[in-house]
Order: structure tokens, then sequence, then C-alpha cells
């Protein structure tokens, strides 16, 4: 039953998703009216059938009449946004079946029990005030029926006609308060969905804020801000671990440090501000002339340090030779109309051998073929 209800279900989501219809509590209409059609179908299929039998063509057309609309509304439901235009009609046809049913009591006065299914179908379809009103139109036309049509005053007796009229209202109530809590329900879930919706929308913000925060934190900690090179910690955080992978794997490493020569003088005659712009030159300058897997920091005030990954002392000196030369060569502009300004650098470099033990080592060796460059005279390689 379950499974067949499923596949119903399906069948009626094909039909309603061609509907050019957006609202949603119209979709759900017209979900209810394509259900009903389709409970509506084989009832009227076999009522159409039994009533031909009897000869009783009038009812016969008009429940053939009924069917034969419910089908071709089926196919207008993807043409139309006008909906409730087509419930409408179907509610007329269905009333005037109803009332004919009503009317030909003296034929079989149990017909009338038909008319228990009307609110079912008009409150579900028009929802609790139009549905609950056609109801009531209904069920007025059966007093006046009860009242003043003979025949059909004469079918039932006062007992069967209070408790008609009782029951009839009685499901039209029930309906009423079953589309109530339906509509109501729905409404709660939807507004609910949407505040969850939002919710999650700025949750989504507030982690992408935070990571975004947590990039520029981890960036920050990580770099000289003048430079934008790597700053002391992390250049040495990153030289440990790499010396610690080329002695296991055995594969070459270079160190070298790089110390500006007269720094002090450029800051005493030119001002703080243009060493600045020295270091940041010197700084972007240093990137462009390594390999991309090589590390450069600023180890402090005009000293950066090259960790040269798989390259042996002798290829690293070649290589900060023609950085030496490339850097005196270089002419740093820190304000217009005036004549750049030229730099030295002196540079001591160091590479693994089997006596290096440690980073440590390392970075003393580097230090002390710089101190030698400087006491040769500065702008050289050691
Ligand atoms: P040497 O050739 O012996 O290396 O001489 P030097 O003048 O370069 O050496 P010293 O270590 O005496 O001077 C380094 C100067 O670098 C001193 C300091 O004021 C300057 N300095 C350090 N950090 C910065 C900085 O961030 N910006 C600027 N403009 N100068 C800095
Ligand atoms: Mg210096
Ligand atoms: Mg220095």
């Amino acid at each position: 039953m379950l499974t067949l209800a499923k596949k119903m279900q399906h069948l009626v989501d094909l039909i309603v998703v061609k509907s050019p219809v957006s609202d949603k509590e119209e979709r759900v209409r017209l979900n209810h009216y394509v259900w009903v059609t389709f409970m509506m179908l084989p009832i009227t299929l076999i009522a159409g059938a039994y009533h031909a039998s009897v000869r009783n063509y009038a009812l016969t057309f008009l429940i053939v009449l009924f069917s034969a609309y419910l089908v071709t509304t089926l196919f207008l439901i993807a043409k139309t946004r006008k909906t409730y235009l087509l419930y409408f009609v179907s509610n007329v046809i269905f009333t005037v079946l109803m009332i004919y049913l009503l009317y030909h009591a003296d034929f079989d006065a149990s017909m009338i029990l038909w008319l228990f299914t009307y609110p079912l179908g008009t409150i579900f379809l028009f929802g609790n005030r139009i549905g609950f009103m056609w109801s009531c139109v209904l069920l007025a036309i059966v007093m006046v029926f009860f009242i003043w049509v003979p025949h059909v005053d004469h079918a039932y007796d006062l007992a069967f006609k209070i408790r008609f009229c009782f029951s009839y209202l009685a499901i039209a109530f029930i309906t009423s308060w079953i589309e109530y809590y339906r509509h109501r329900y729905q409404h709660e879930s939807e507004a609910n969905r949407e505040a969850l919706l939002a919710e999650q929308s700025l949750l989504k913000e507030e982690i992408h804020r935070r990571t975004l925060l947590e990039e520029e934190l981890h960036y920050l900690a990580q770099t000289d801000m003048l430079t934008k090179l790597y700053n002391r910690r992390h250049f040495l955080n990153c030289a440990h671990k790499e010396f610690i992978r080329a002695k296991r794997y055995g594969y070459d490493l270079a160190f070298a440090l790089l110390d500006v020569d007269h720094f002090k003088h450029i800051n005493d005659s030119l001002g703080h501000p243009v060493g600045d712009v020295v270091l940041q030159t010197l700084g972007e300058y240093c990137v462009s002339q390594v390999r991309d897997t090589d590390i450069v920091g600023r180890l402090g005030g005009e000293e950066l340090a090259f960790l040269l990954l798989h390259v042996n002392e002798e290829k690293a000196k070649e290589k900060m030779e023609h950085l030496r030369i490339a850097l005196s060569r270089l002419r740093i502009t820190y304000a217009q109309g005036i004549e750049p300004l030229n730099i030295t650098a002196s540079i001591g470099v160091a590479s693994i051998t089997s006596e290096v033990q440690s980073f440590e080592d390392l970075y003393l060796r580097a230090d002390k073929k710089l101190y030698e460059a400087k006491s040769a005279g500065r702008n050289c390689v050691r």
C-alpha cells in the first residue's frame, strides 16, 4: 500500500512539476487536486459504468463529463497559472453532480451519501474559508430540497434528515480543522526551514571570515612585514627541518648569509625610510633570483639568509657570486628625480659535510665565512 502511495506521489509530482505556478501554497493545492483527481477517476469510471447499465443516462453523462474534465485538467496544469479556475470549474460540475444525486432521491435514496465527499474535496482544494463556504452552500441546498422539493422530502424521514445535516456538518468541521492544522504546520515548518537556512548561511560566513583570519594570522606569524620574506623564526624552523631531511636522505644543502655593506651609512645619510626601501627592494630582488624551492628569510636588520636545496657548496658559491654581482649593479630608486642608489653585499656560504652535525653548526660556518668576506674588504662571497 505504501509503495503504491509512493508510486502515485511520484506520478503526481511529475504532473505538478510541470506547472508554471511557483508559490509553495499553490503547489500544495495543486498536489491535492491531482491526488483527488486520481482517486476520483476509478470511482467515476465504476459509477459511470453502473449507471449506464441501469440506463440512467443523464447521470452517466454527468459522470463522464466530470471524468473527461478531470483528465483534461491534468494536461492543462502544465499550461496555466490560473489553477484556481480549474478547481472552480471542476467544483461547479461536482456541485451539479451532487445536486443531481440529491434530486433523484426517488430513484435511489442512498445516493445522497456521496454528498459527504463534498466537504473533503472542496476544503482541501480551496482551503479552509472558501471550501467551508462551498460546503455550507451545498448543505443549504440540501436543506431546501429536504423541505421544499416534495419527492426528496418524502424519500427521507425527519430523523435521517437531521442526522444527515449534523454528520455533514461534522465532516465539514473536522476537514476544516485538519486543513487548518496542515496549513499551520506547513507555514511553521517553512518558517523554520528559512530560519535554519539563514542561520546556516550566517554560520558559513562566519567560518569563511575565521578561515581568512586564520590564514592572515598564519601569514603574519611567518612573515617579515617590511620585506615580505620569511621572518627569522619561520626561516629557522624550515631550515632545521630541511637540514634533518638532507642529512637523512643524503642530499646537498647549502646555507648562505648575506649582509648589506655599510647599511648604517645609508640610514644615517639618507634616513631610515630610505633604508627601508632598500631592504624591501633587496628582499624582492633576492627572491626573484633563486629557485622557487629555495628558502629566503630575513634574520634581522640588513641580514638575509638563503637555504639552497640540492645544491653543493661550489654551485652555491657560484649562485651567490652571480647574486652579488647583480646586486651591485642594481639601481634602487627611492625618490623621483634623485639619482638611484647602489648597494653592495657580503655573502658567506657553507654546506652540509660529514663534519656538520647540526643546523647550528652550518649557521656558525656560514657566519664565519660572512665575517671573512667582511674582513676581506666586503662586496665578495666566501
Ligand atoms: P657592515 O658593512 O659592517 O655590515 O656595516 P653596516 O653598517 O651594514 O652594519 P651595522 O650592523 O653596523 O648596521 C646595520 C644597520 O641596519 C643598523 C640598523 O639601524 C639598520 N637597520 C636594522 N634594521 C633596520 C630596518 O628595519 N630598517 C632600516 N632602515 N634600518 C635597519
Ligand atoms: Mg651590514
Ligand atoms: Mg648586519
